[in-house]
Order: C-alpha cells, then sequence, then structure tokens
C-alpha cells in the first residue's frame, strides 16, 4: 500500500467517470494509490438485454474504465436497486475499506436525485467509520486498522438535491489537463449511450459530462473544467481541518468562497 491511498465508490458503473474521475486522476499523478470501486453491477441499465448479460457487459466496460484511469478495480458488490443501507453490504465494503486503507474516500453525496446513490453513500461513510473497530465483524473477516480518512462527497446530478434545490461545491478541482482521459474513460461504458437516451432522455451522456464538468469550471471562476467538493464532517473520521486534496493538488484545488460564506453562518 501506498502511503496516501484514495478509493472511489460509486453507485453504477460510470459514476466514477462522471463525478469523480478527474480528480481521481489528479491524485494519481500527485502520488496517490487509486482505487475504483462500483457497489452495483449496472445489471438494470438495458432494454435490450437481460440481467445477466447486461451484467456482464457492464463488468467489462467498467474494468476497461478502471484501466483508462490507471486505477485498482475492485467488482461490484451487488445489483442495481439492491444498494440498500444494509448489514451484509456493510459488512462486504467496510472488508474492502479495511484491504484498501484508504486515506482519502470519494462518493455521491448525502442528496440526489436517485436512492442507490444516496445509500452508496450512507454505505461508504459508515464502512469508512468501522475501519478501527475491532468489535465489527467484516465480510471477509479483515483486521482494524488506525489511520485517518477524510470523506468528500461529490456534486449531486444535476447539481441539485433530490427536492430540487441548488447544491454548490465546497472545492473546485481543476481537471482540465485530465479531461481528456476522464472523457475516454467515460466512453468505455458503451453500452449507456442508448439505455441513457431512452430512460433519461440524456442526448447523450458524454455530452452532459461535459456540460456539468464546464458548469462547474465557470463556477469554479478559474478553471475551464472542473469537479466540485463537499468535505465530510470530521468526526470519527480525521483532524478537524484535514483536507488532503488541498495539500496534494495546491493551486489545482481551489476553495468555494460562496460555500465558506454559507457556512459562517451555519458552521458549528
Ligand atoms: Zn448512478
Amino acid at each position: 500500500m501506498a502511503s496516501k491511498a484514495v478509493i472511489a465508490i460509486g453507485a453504477h458503473p460510470d459514476d466514477i467517470e462522471f463525478y469523480m474521475g478527474g480528480t481521481l486522476l489528479a491524485l494519481k499523478k500527485a502520488g496517490y494509490e487509486t482505487h475504483y470501486l462500483n457497489l452495483a453491477s449496472g445489471n438494470c441499465g438495458s432494454v435490450e438485454y437481460n440481467g445477466a448479460t447486461t451484467r456482464s457487459i457492464r463488468h467489462t466496460e467498467a474494468r476497461t474504465a478502471a484501466k483508462i484511469l490507471g486505477a485498482h478495480f475492485h467488482p461490484c458488490i451487488t445489483d442495481d436497486l439492491e444498494i440498500l443501507y444494509s448489514l451484509d453490504l456493510l459488512r462486504k465494503l467496510s472488508a474492502i475499506i479495511r484491504e484498501v486503507k484508504p486515506t482519502v474516500v470519494l462518493t455521491h453525496p448525502p442528496q440526489d436525485y436517485m436512492e442507490d446513490h444516496t445509500n452508496t453513500c450512507r454505505l461508504a461513510v459508515t464502512a469508512a467509520f468501522t475501519r478501527g473497530m475491532p468489535n465489527f465483524k467484516t465480510n471477509p473477516s479483515r483486521s482494524p486498522g488506525e489511520h485517518d480518512v477524510t470523506v468528500y462527497h461529490a456534486m449531486p446530478h444535476g447539481l441539485c438535491d433530490s427536492l430540487r434545490r441548488r447544491v454548490i461545491p465546497g472545492a473546485f478541482v481543476n481537471t482540465t489537463s485530465f479531461h481528456k482521459t476522464k472523457h475516454q474513460a467515460l466512453a468505455a461504458h458503451k453500452s449507456q449511450q442508448g439505455w441513457l437516451d431512452v430512460s433519461q432522455g440524456l442526448s447523450s451522456f458524454l455530452l452532459a459530462m461535459e456540460d456539468m464538468s464546464l458548469e462547474l469550471g465557470r463556477m469554479s471562476k478559474r478553471f475551464k473544467h472542473a469537479e466540485g467538493w463537499r468535505r465530510h464532517l470530521h468526526f470519527g473520521f480525521c483532524k478537524p481541518e484535514a483536507d488532503p486534496l488541498r495539500e496534494a493538488l495546491k493551486r489545482n484545488y481551489s476553495i468555494n468562497a460562496d460555500y465558506e460564506r454559507e457556512l459562517s453562518g451555519l458552521a458549528c
């Protein structure tokens, strides 16, 4: 294990590429060991093939995407719409966290448009929380470890929560120089092009990613392409001031003054 490791935990194959891929690439360049995990197989993402065939196609696509991102691939642990906040999945995810020993966890936000994303967030947060607890049993059994971890939440889809309220990032990561690779990794999910046209009216998921990336870049007032992040409260995870993305990415990381202003009246 490198002294610094990051794991991106997405719900479905293509979520990491959509919301987190540029940051994963930036951290790799900064010397991090990078890990890639989608909790679900993507088996519901087709109107053309049955579940088993779709699962197999998407497994191959996700492996290709992880390779393009240069990240260690971890196989999924459940199927689409079965990402429930359950003990079974928590034990499995906690085992992966204990193996990887991440100092940074990247995952979905606590509010998003669909429950697989929000449940992934809840599972990732709790799995990270249990990393040092010997009395919490993982599946398979793994020894607890003592290390700080900082959890960052990606932006929700459409930059809105499920109640249609705007969500703004706490910080921006400059993904401009990684954008081409991020695009290639997302394009590896070939089966999703047609499916998202049918299910969600996206003219192209590549264009949707492009739009979100440029919008976050504009919001940053500094970068052409960006990903947005909000840092999880430190209790049980790390020191209050810990912000390893800032430390690693330096001038390619920018705190959002608007978010800080919003927090200043509310922060505990
Ligand atoms: Zn998803």
